[in-house]
């Protein structure tokens, strides 16, 4: 051994993930930022997406057609002396669980917005994960190449739905479809740009002194200065607090703002820091090793029928080889096969700092926020995973009856990693159980491991149930006899009601006053 890692101090980390709706421009952006980080010489490398969708036979045929997103953990980035950890959050049709899970991972959120359409559905719920996880928000307004919306009407949308005061770090020159630069509204300078074809590489940039700016750009250049001047400064400060999101517009087809969204993800984006424990205790960074699970993928491939659980370090250094504890099982194991992800190729780990990603190869036992710690130092145990609203249901019957032990097993298995909720109802018992998803790629991959793992075939069936409650005591009493809503107990023993849609529950909600039916969370029970 040389030098022991734990004398040489590493580079700074910063560990964050993407949030947008599909079609924003995550993929593209993804390849910007790693093009700008020189992680990779050219755009185009780390995502190739052709064919995606269509009848999923195979998992690794699913992970074809969806591109990178589902074996993919993170992109490790080095910008300046800085190390970027981007953790990816699949998000296209296969937004599921995993991709909520992700954001218990990362110190802050880059939010990315089409800048014709806004706040969209999926960006809006995974905000709302950052927010109840107190994760910071950025935000990206992308496309600013197309006509879109106005600059100022964004900032006042971001304001009167989400509650965050738009804080620009840069602001557009020309409107939506006519971009002529980018100000920097703390200097007055602008940068303009002379796109190279294709976008595949960076494009051109000129800077403009301020007085320059206003004589080249004209009225484009003042009126810039002048919106921009209606809004705060950011300020690291109020972004931690979430009142604020610090703001950027750019076009990440041409690259264009993307090394300003590098910048501002240094400035802002908080180092990772101490994570708390089950005990109510700090994890601080510097304390011996510790990691949590926040992914689990298993038994995709059929030739190699390998389980990588992804881990982030919470604290000390990582060393491949060496022996951890898992908190769950109290059982020691050597790491010896410990590897990054990027794209499908698997690289080496031999040393990881607080922040960043390890999958660790054959670590069959762990599950989604399973702790693990050196056995050299303290035992440790983070909180378990929040748990999300699930929004899609099936039953699950095995597909031939004399494989129901096999059935039963493969099922908790699943539900034990995470893969699903798993919800008995009384009247179904448990021989015909629900599972419950946030996305409806979760079925599908509970369909092909059990066949595959388990050996036993599931037929499934959807319910026509799309949203679940909270049932107090008083609420199960309350609803003897109702119609249209379904009582299941989940495996955490928390009792949900299930019924179609809202005016369901207005419906139930004006027969029976006394229901409360809380929203379900997303908690960390
Ligand atoms: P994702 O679904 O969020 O990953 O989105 P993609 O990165 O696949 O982008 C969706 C579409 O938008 C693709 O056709 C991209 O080429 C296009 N796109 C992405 N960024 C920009 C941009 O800045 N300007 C324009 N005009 N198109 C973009």
């Amino acid at each position: 051994m040389s030098t022991d890692p734990q004398d040489v101090a590493p580079a700074p980390r910063r560990s964050i993930a993407v949030i947008s709706h599909p079609d924003a421009g995550k993929s593209t952006l993804t390849e910007a930022l790693a093009l700008h980080s020189h992680a990779i010489a050219r755009a185009g490398a780390v995502h190739g997406k052709a064919g995606r969708g269509g009848v999923v036979s195979d998992w690794q045929e699913i992970e074809q057609k969806r591109g990178i997103s589902i074996s993919s953990a993170a992109l490790q980035l080095r910008y300046g002396d800085t190390v970027i950890n981007l953790l990816d959050t699949p998000g296209h049709a296969d937004f599921s669980e995993d991709t909520y899970r992700v954001l218990t991972a990362v110190d802050c959120a880059v939010m990315l917005l089409d800048a014709a359409k806004g706040l969209e559905p999926q960006t809006l719920k995974l905000f709302e994960v950052c927010r109840t996880r107190g994760v910071p928000v950025l935000t990206f307004v992308n496309k600013w190449d197309r006509p879109g919306k106005d600059a100022l009407e964004l900032c006042d949308e971001l304001e009167q739905r989400i509650g965050l005061v738009a804080a620009p770090v840069t602001w557009p020159v020309g409107e939506s479809g006519n971009l002529r630069g980018l100000l920097d509204p703390r200097t007055g300078a602008v940068t303009t740009y002379h796109r190279a074809p294709g976008g595949a590489t960076l494009a051109q940039e000129e800077h403009l002194a301020p007085d320059e700016a206003v004589d080249v750009l004209g009225a484009d250049a003042t009126d810039a200065i002048d919106q921009a001047g209606l809004l705060p400064a950011p300020d690291v400060e109020s972004f931690l607090a979430g009142r604020t999101t610090p703001l950027l517009f750019g076009v990440a087809l041409t690259n264009i703002g993307v090394r300003e969204l590098l910048d501002a993800v240094l400035r802002f984006a908080p180092a990772p820091g101490p994570r708390t424990t089950a005990d109510g205790s700090d994890r601080a960074v510097d304390d011996p090793f510790s990691a949590v699970v926040f992914k689990v993928q298993a038994g995709m491939d059929r030739q190699h029928r390998d389980q990588v659980a992804f881990v982030r370090v919470v604290s000390g250094v990582f060393e491949r080889g060496m022996p951890v504890v898992h908190a769950q099982t109290g059982r020691s194991f050597a790491t010896k096969h410990a590897a990054t992800v990027f794209g499908r190729d698997r690289e080496i780990v031999e040393t990881a700092y607080p922040g960043d990603v390890v999958g660790l190869v054959n670590a069959t036992a762990l599950a989604v926020g399973d702790t693990l710690y050196d056995p050299e130092g303290p035992a440790t145990r983070f909180p378990p995973m929040p748990s999300f609203p699930p929004e899609h249901f099936v039953t699950a019957r095995a597909a031939d009856p004399g494989r129901s032990k096999q059935f039963r097993k493969g099922i908790a298995q699943l539900a034990h990693e995470g893969v699903v909720q798993l919800l008995i109802s009384a009247d179904r018992g448990d021989g015909e159980p629900i599972l419950g998803a946030v996305g409806p790629l979760q079925f599908e991959v509970v369909t092909f491991r059990m066949e595959h793992e388990f050996g036993a075939p599931v037929r499934t069936q959807s319910l026509s149930y799309g949203l679940a409650r909270l049932a107090t005591d008083e609420d199960v009493a309350a609803l003897a006899g109702a119609r249209g809503v379904e009582l299941v107990t989940r495996t955490d023993g928390t009792r949900l009601a299930l019924m179609r849609d809202r005016w369901v529950l207005q419906a139930l909600r004006r027969d029976r006053p006394t229901l409360t039916l809380p929203e379900l969370l997303v908690s960390a029970a």
